[in-house]
């Protein structure tokens, strides 16, 4: 353990487009924010390949590239940005009370206001070849990479509302959609599944499972399996879309912060508060509805003010 205690207004853990934004936000306004990044530096957006529904960019932006630039503005204000991982937090009851966060399981930090943004991360299934081929034509985000996929065959895996919704997504750019549903009914609410039903290039195939992704460098078909029968067929698609749920990021913050049944934090009515005076959430960390880069940036400004207006308020 280190002895020093480092004294800070503002710390804001994550630096996906919600951290970043807070860290612009709460620098301007002199809380001289540290940002711990956390293992995935920018988040879930360094996965993806283009960014095409960032406002801002006409011509679309690598998601590295966008991130770089959101570090590049947040250190511009002078916002510290350290590569590390939180390993552990003491979150205080009171107003105007300290928070304790241990930093990579050794440094202490004190923080007078905690900004969350850790993000949640796509589950995907744990094949070898899913991961291989990550970046090359299986991906966890419709909104994100369908476009790329304009006019040709696509595999969606899941049968909840996002599976449903990301399939809805992609049959009006791609020529056919296939569903995996791996049980003989879809988790999805009856109206989203009404809506893929009546998709004329929707296929659902039911008591089905992604056994592998198939080529080399890009994605060249995928190989499935009928979980009654046993029996293997291959289909030529360039696209696999794999929508089986988002965890959030909220391990952390267990027996702390109220969380929903799906482990996302909870936030005030329409603010960015927690139930802990002097620490907010923003981003995918307190939203499983959106998930998208510009409303997760617009909840990190939200959290700034609201970290603001908080430090401001224990002065008067
Ligand atoms: P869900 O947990 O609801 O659904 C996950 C789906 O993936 C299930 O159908 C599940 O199958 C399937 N699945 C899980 N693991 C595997 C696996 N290893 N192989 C194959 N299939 C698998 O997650 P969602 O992201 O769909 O939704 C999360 C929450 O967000 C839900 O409450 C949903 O209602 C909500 N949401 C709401 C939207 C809206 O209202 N517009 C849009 C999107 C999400 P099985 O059913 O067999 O367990």
């Amino acid at each position: 353990m280190s002895d020093t205690i480092e004294r800070i207004k503002c710390l804001i853990v994550g630096s996906g487009p919600a951290g970043y934004t807070a860290a612009i936000y709460a620098a301007r306004a002199d809380l001289k924010p540290v940002m711990y990044t956390g293992m995935e530096m920018g988040g879930q957006l360094t996965t993806t390949t283009e960014v095409d529904n960032y406002p801002g960019y006409p011509e679309g932006v690598d998601g590295t590239k966008m991130m770089e630039d959101f570090k590049a503005q947040a250190e511009r204000f002078d916002t510290q940005v350290r590569f590390g991982l939180v390993t552990k937090v003491e979150l205080s009851k009171e107003k105007g009370g300290i928070h304790k966060v241990e930093v990579d399981g050794s440094k202490q930090i004190e923080a007078e206001t905690v900004i969350i943004a850790t993000g949640a991360s796509a589950s995907y299934l744990g094949l070898e070849s899913e991961e291989r081929l990550k970046g090359g034509g299986v991906s966890a985000c419709a909104t994100c990479d369908g476009f790329f996929y304009r006019d040709q065959d696509i595999i969606v895996v899941g049968a909840g509302d996002t599976a449903a919704e990301e399939a809805s997504y992609l049959a009006k750019i791609c020529k056919n959609v296939t569903m995996l549903v791996r049980r003989d009914e879809m988790r999805a609410s009856k109206a989203m599944q009404k809506r893929v039903l009546n998709t004329k290039n929707i296929k659902i195939m039911f008591n089905t499972e992604l056994d592998e992704v198939l080529g080399e460098k890009v994605v060249e078909g995928v190989r499935v399996v009928n979980n009654q029968t046993k029996e293997k067929q291959e289909i030529a698609v360039t696209g696999v879309f794999i929508a089986i749920g988002h965890k959030p990021n909220t391990s952390l913050f267990e027996g702390q912060l109220t969380m929903n049944e799906s482990k996302y934090l909870i936030t005030k009515g329409k603010s960015s508060k927690t139930d802990k005076p002097g620490v907010f959430a923003c981003g995918d960390v307190q939203d499983h509805e959106y998930r998208q880069a510009v409303t997760a940036a617009g909840s990190g400004c939200m959290a700034a003010l609201d970290a603001e207006r908080y430090l401001a308020s224990l002065d008067d």
